[in-house]
């Protein structure tokens, strides 16, 4: 049985928690910032930040609108990232899971290529060519615990658990803030194990909360293009036959 996360960021109220606790459970250093007029800080994933409380000012019907998503990832069902390294020593699927797992062996991998292939933006990597990223702290969901993040959500936003559960109480929250909401919808629910339920738009949160590549999800970019360019390598082999 996979574990999923349920997201939920109408009710997120931005306090960062769940950013602090994934740095305090890794053990991850805080990150030299300057203020460049946001509260999204630092302002970017890293290979020591996991997790990161995006922040966006927009004015939607007429009205400023302060909209959060606590972002990570996605633990891809078919993830492409895993696909592009094809050496289980560096990224893998823990079977029980499906958790998304990278190693200290994925400074042997072509860095860019993963970081190409993620649909979300991800990866992160090191001077030295290793990647990080979220691991679902799967040593406490090893240990029948939360993932810190969750743990420490004080609002309500983070829920994990059976990936059944979570998909049964991201439509019942969907239903629910409908009416409210009209826009409102769950992000790529069947193909992740992170569910993201966002209020309006979601290219108004930010540019990768959906999958950002047009491609069928589960394929790498380098597949996709060379499906793309098949038939016209086809016909020229053909004309040089
Ligand atoms: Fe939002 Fe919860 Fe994270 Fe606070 S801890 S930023 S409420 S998701
Ligand atoms: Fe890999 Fe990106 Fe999917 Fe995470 S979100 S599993 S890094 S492809
Ligand atoms: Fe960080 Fe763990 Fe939450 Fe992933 S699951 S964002 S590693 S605290």
């Amino acid at each position: 049985m996979s574990k999923s996360f349920f997201i939920d960021t109408t009710v997120c109220t931005a306090c960062r928690g769940c950013q602090v606790a994934c740095k305090q459970w890794h053990d991850l250093p805080a990150e030299k910032t300057t203020n460049r007029g946001s509260y999204q800080n630092p302002p970017d994933l890293s290979f020591t930040t996991y997790k990161l409380v995006r922040f966006q000012e927009q004015v939607i019907d007429g009205k400023l609108k302060w909209l959060f998503f606590p972002e990570q990832c996605r633990h891809c069902i078919d993830p492409p990232c895993l696909d592009t390294a094809d050496d289980p020593t560096a990224i893998f699927k823990d079977p029980a899971t499906g958790a998304v797992i990278y190693t200290k062996n994925t400074k042997n991998l072509d860095a860019d290529a993963i970081i190409e292939a993620c649909p979300y933006n991800v990866p992160r990597k090191a001077a030295d060519g290793t990647l990080a990223k979220c691991d679902m702290c799967l040593d406490r969901v090893q240990n029948g615990e939360e993932p810190a993040c969750v743990k420490t959500c004080p609002s309500g936003a983070m829920h994990f658990g059976e990936s059944a559960d979570m998909m049964a109480l991201a439509k019942k929250r969907l239903a629910e803030v409908k009416a409210k909401y009209p826009k409102a919808k769950l992000l790529d629910p069947e193909d992740i194990q992170v569910i993201y339920l966002t209020a309006y738009d979601p290219a108004l949160y930010y540019e990768n909360a959906v999958a950002s590549v047009t491609r069928p999800r589960g394929m790498t970019r380098q597949a996709a293009l060379s499906k793309m360019f098949k038939p016209f390598t086809a016909a020229a082999k053909e004309l040089a036959g």
